[in-house]
C-alpha cells in the first residue's frame, strides 16, 4: 500500500482493488486522526503507516460514511488501538447493523450498538471539529454522509461525495440520491479547497473552478434518466 504526503498535515494510503481505495491519516497535535478505514485487508498497512509517520500514536477515528469499502478495517484497527470512531448520527444505524442501506437488502453490523460516537453538532446544521479537521455534512451518497476539511492545509476530503479521474471530478458510484448529492457538492464552492480528495481517484486541485461544469452535467444527465424512469410501462 503507497503512503504519499498530500499536504503538510495529511497523507493518503492507497490500494488498488480493481478500483483505488484510499484512507487518509492526518497528523495533529497529539497524534494521528485516520479518516475512514478501507476494506478488510488495508487494516495491516493503515497500522503500519501510523507507525512509519512516527507522528504519535492512533488517536480516533472520522468516517465519511458507513459504506463497506469505508468500514472493511475498523474490526482489526480497534482491536490494538480501542479508539473512539465518529461518523454523523444519521449514519450510525447502518453502521451498527440498525438499518440497511438499500431496502430488503441485509443489515450488516461493523460495529456493536452504541460504540460509534455521533459528530457533535454546535448550532443546528454545524458539526464540531475533530482534531484538525471540520465536518460538513453532505448527504445523497449514503444517508449521513460527511466530508471533512482541513483548514489549515485547505484539503476536502470527501468520501464518495464525488469520483475523480485525471484531475477531473466525476460522479460517486453507487448512489442512490443523486440529486441531493449535487445539492450537497455546493460546500466545494462554499469552502474553496486547494486540494479535494475523494476515495476512489486521484487528488483534484481548485475543484471549485470545475464545480459549476460538473453540476450542470450531471444534473443534465440525472434529469435525463429519471425522465427515462418515469415513463409509464406499455
Ligand atoms: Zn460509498
Ligand atoms: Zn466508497
Amino acid at each position: 500500500m503507497k503512503l504519499t504526503r498530500i499536504s503538510d498535515h495529511i497523507w493518503s494510503l492507497r490500494l488498488w482493488m480493481i478500483i483505488p481505495v484510499q484512507v487518509w491519516l492526518v497528523k495533529d497535535k497529539d497524534g494521528i486522526t485516520l479518516v475512514d478505514a478501507g476494506i478488510p485487508m488495508m487494516a495491516k498497512g493503515i497500522l503500519r503507516g501510523i507507525e512509519q509517520l512516527q507522528a504519535g500514536p492512533l488517536r480516533q477515528i472520522a468516517l465519511t460514511h458507513g459504506h463497506a469499502d469505508h468500514v472493511g478495517g475498523l474490526p482489526r484497527i480497534l482491536e490494538t488501538n480501542p479508539v473512539p470512531v465518529h461518523a454523523h448520527r444519521i449514519e450510525i444505524p447502518y453502521i451498527e447493523g440498525e438499518l440497511p442501506y438499500r431496502a430488503g437488502k441485509r443489515t450488516v453490523a461493523v460495529l456493536p450498538k452504541g460504540a460509534t460516537v455521533a459528530l457533535r453538532e454546535e448550532n443546528p446544521g454545524q458539526l464540531s471539529p475533530i482534531g484538525s479537521l471540520t465536518p460538513y455534512f453532505t448527504p445523497g451518497h449514503s444517508p449521513g454522509h460527511v466530508v471533512y476539511y482541513h483548514e489549515e492545509d485547505r484539503v476536502l476530503l470527501a468520501g464518495d461525495l464525488f469520483a475523480s479521474r485525471r484531475g477531473r471530478l466525476r460522479k460517486p458510484l453507487f448512489t442512490p440520491d443523486m440529486t441531493e448529492v449535487l445539492r450537497s457538492s455546493a460546500v466545494v464552492g462554499t469552502l474553496k479547497p486547494v486540494r479535494l480528495e475523494v476515495c476512489h481517484g486521484g487528488g483534484v486541485l481548485r475543484a471549485a473552478d470545475q464545480l459549476e461544469a460538473y453540476i450542470a452535467k450531471e444534473a443534465k444527465s440525472h434529469a435525463g434518466k429519471a425522465k427515462l424512469g418515469a415513463r409509464p410501462p406499455r
